[in-house]
């Protein structure tokens, strides 16, 4: 048994050498090309980089036939078609950007048997007939590159690959594999739903980043653009990518870092041939710092970045890990600091709100519509929806299926089944959110808890040793304190509890813990990262499904240590300090947002601010008369009273102050970011 096990690895790194030049497999190939050539459904899930064409190209020769491979982008298949004919493989491909003799000959080519690799791109399957036609001789494997483009979640969703699953039984026994290096939990989920691979051998790999020091810190907003600056004063936490969450900010933010040391901002508003020249003088070491839209910073990639820091928090979990990862690609130490405040999910919720209403929003739309087409506006105004809402229910209606419209603005009732798609969609999107607010209240190792978001099970498990739960004392961007008696006592107490009953979530902890005494749980979540930190509790981030839902929640459990803790200064506990940082009140609460509310209003403004409020007076006088409405109705006192002091600039600072809600920060955020601006 062992002996043939042994040949046949012999066989695969023979294989290897002979047909690509390699000397050796690197991690996790080998293993993932043995299921693939038993004949094992595969999905693979590895980074960018980490050799995934080789775990089908390798199997491909080993099992003989042809391997027909799917790939979303004609650039791609060129690339890989090229490579693998440079070796000498027979390859061809059937792309819109070749002639028609060309596709006819490769179609000969494959029912002949001549060929080891077919690429085709997936809205090929459309074209009549030719799904038939790849059924007339079946491929031996069928490789499926950028698999998260089957999926809404995957950042490249793309409709022709929906296809896939309605084809591919014809296609089959072949194996499948299907590559991606960006699936989410969720993803994977759909891409083995949709391809109709349950039982598929999963790999999951590569994605600890060892280099990478990770800290999120809560910083108040007016405070972020200072504290970047502070922290990148150092010279050796240059070069530095800065991500904002809109150009606006990115903007200003750049414009402050610029007043310091070179920096410049970066995103989609600007020329290209302005991107080009900030790119280049980035790349070469002319400029220190570039400032870029989370939406746009894909054509940075140099290999010396120091310190990424996010000026906000990210919308999703596998954009965050992208934009970390430019950090440190020359292997050298880097550190990543996320900057959040309770502010931030004010922001997200107003965001998520403002752009996927509620379904039932869309159902009155698609009650109204009929079969024969008619003027949206006038489908609008039966309903006497805000046009802000409407345009979004209706897209978002379209988009699904149950609606469609013609040039001149004519919609038309379209398909029933819309509902459980967009639900789909709203649920997911909505626990994208969640997973990240989940990733920054986490106690849990920071790296750690973005390799199980990946879905490697295995090697989520080793804490990093470096991130600012495992290695708090060298965080730069917060500072921690020793514990008091009373707090080292409260942690006493919940050991006694977790000893007695075991694993549990942390809410639930802190009811048992915390109900007779006052220690918010805000304090108690800040106990229980420092008793994470020496090793006393574990902390696991874990999810459960209720209602079509992913409600994420987190388990806390005792380590041996914590089963033999007896209140001893063996654990010297180290609570994150606020005064090392520049927080200020973290409301969590709605009584707690309350009292900071009052404490802003209470807050006296300065001369500057006061001037800013009079000139917010101004205009509100004139909104209130354009609306015919009394000018309380616009904002009161207290809410100019608040933005004359945070002086927001971009509709997502807006939003974050407490009183404003979403119909009014769309009704006047330009208005008021213009105002607040120009007094800056
Ligand atoms: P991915 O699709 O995962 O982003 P690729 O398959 O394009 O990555 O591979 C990235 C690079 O690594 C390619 O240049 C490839 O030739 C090289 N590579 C893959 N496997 C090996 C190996 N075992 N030894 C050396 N180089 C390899
Ligand atoms: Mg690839």
């Amino acid at each position: 048994m062992f002996k043939e096990t042994q040949s046949s690895k012999d066989n695969l790194t023979i294989l290897l050498q002979r047909h690509f030049g390699f000397a050796s497999f690197r991690a996790n190939q080998e293993a993932v090309c043995q299921a693939a050539i038993d004949g094992r459904d595969v999905l693979l899930i590895m980074p960018t980089g980490a050799g995934k064409s080789l775990c089908y190209q390798l199997p491909a020769i080993a099992r003989g036939g042809t391997a027909l491979v799917i790939s979303p982008l004609i650039a791609l298949m060129d690339d890989q078609a090229h490579k693998l004919a440079a070796l000498g493989l027979r390859v061809a491909r059937i792309h819109s950007g070749l002639d028609r003799d060309a596709a006819r000959q490769a179609c000969r080519d494959y029912l002949d048997g001549n060929l080891q690799f077919l690429f085709i791109a997936p809205e090929r399957l459309r074209v009549s007939g030719f799904a038939q036609m790849l059924a007339k001789r079946k491929p031996s494997l069928i490789a499926i590159d950028e698999a998260h483009c089957i999926s809404q979640w995957g950042h490249d969703f793309r409709p022709d690959y929906r296809l896939l699953g309605q084809y591919l039984p014809a296609l089959r026994p072949a194996a499948l594999i299907a590559l991606t290096a960006t699936a989410t939990a969720m993803v994977q989920e759909d891409i083995v739903e949709q391809l109709g691979m349950t039982g598929a051998a999963k790999f999951v790999h590569g994605f600890r980043r060892d280099n990478l020091a990770i800290e999120v810190v809560e910083v108040a907003k007016p405070k972020r653009v200072e504290f970047a600056c502070q922290l990148l004063a150092d010279k050796t936490r240059r070069p530095a990518i800065i991500y904002a969450p809109t150009r606006k900010d990115a903007e200003i933010i750049a414009t402050e870092l610029a007043t310091r040391f070179p920096a410049a901002a970066y995103h989609a508003g600007m020329e290209a041939a302005d991107r080009d020249r900030v790119q280049r003088a980035f790349l070469e070491g002319r400029l220190d710092a570039v400032v870029a839209t989370i939406a746009f910073g894909m054509g940075i990639d140099k290999a010396d970045v120091r310190t990424v820091i996010h000026a906000a928090s990210p919308a999703s979990l596998e954009g965050y890990y992208q934009e970390i990862g430019r950090a440190g690609r020359d292997g050298q130490q880097s550190r990543v600091i996320l900057m959040h405040s309770y502010a931030d999910r004010r922001t997200h919720d107003f965001f998520f709100e403002r752009d996927y209403p509620d379904v039932e929003e869309l159902n009155k739309i698609f009650k109204k519509l009929s079969d024969a087409p008619q003027p949206s506006d006038g489908v609008r105004y039966a309903l006497k929806m805000d046009a802000d809402v409407f345009d979004k229910a209706l897209e978002k209606l379209i988009a699904h299926g149950g609606a469609e419209i013609d040039f001149s603005g004519n919609a038309r009732r379209a398909s029933a089944n819309w509902r459980p798609a967009y639900l789909r969609h709203f649920n997911g999107k909505h626990a994208q959110g969640e997973l990240v607010m989940r990733y920054i209240e986490s106690t849990q190792c920071r790296m750690s808890g973005l390799v199980a978001h990946f879905g490697d099970a295995v090697d989520s498990r080793r804490p990093c040793g470096k991130c600012d739960i495992c290695l708090p004392a060298e965080c730069i961007a917060q500072r921690f304190r020793p514990a008091t008696d009373a707090e080292t006592k409260l942690a006493l107490e919940a050991v006694k509890t977790l000893r007695r009953g075991g694993t549990k979530s942390a809410g639930k902890l802190h009811e048992e813990v915390c109900g007779n005494n006052h220690t918010s749980r805000d304090e108690f979540e800040t106990l229980l990262k420092a008793m994470t930190t020496v090793g006393l509790v574990q902390s696991e981030d874990a999810k459960f499904e209720k209602d079509g839902r992913t409600i994420p929640y987190r388990k806390i459990s005792l380590t041996r240590e914590g089963e033999e803790w007896n209140g001893s200064a063996d654990f010297a506990l180290l609570l994150k300090d606020d005064a090392g940082t520049a927080t200020t009140a973290k409301p969590r609460t709605k009584s707690n947002a309350a009292a900071a509310g009052a404490a802003e209003q209470a807050a006296p403004l300065s001369a500057d601010s006061a001037a800013l409020k009079e000139k917010l007076k101004t205009w509100r006088l004139s909104a209130a008369k354009t609306l015919g409405q009394p000018a309380f109705c616009v904002f009161t006192d207290k809410t100019l009273h608040a933005i004359a002091h945070e002086r927001p600039r971009t509709l997502a600072d807006l939003v974050a102050i407490s009183g404003i809600g979403a119909t009014k920060a769309l009704k006047f955020g330009d208005d008021i970011c213009r105002i607040c601006g120009e007094a800056t």
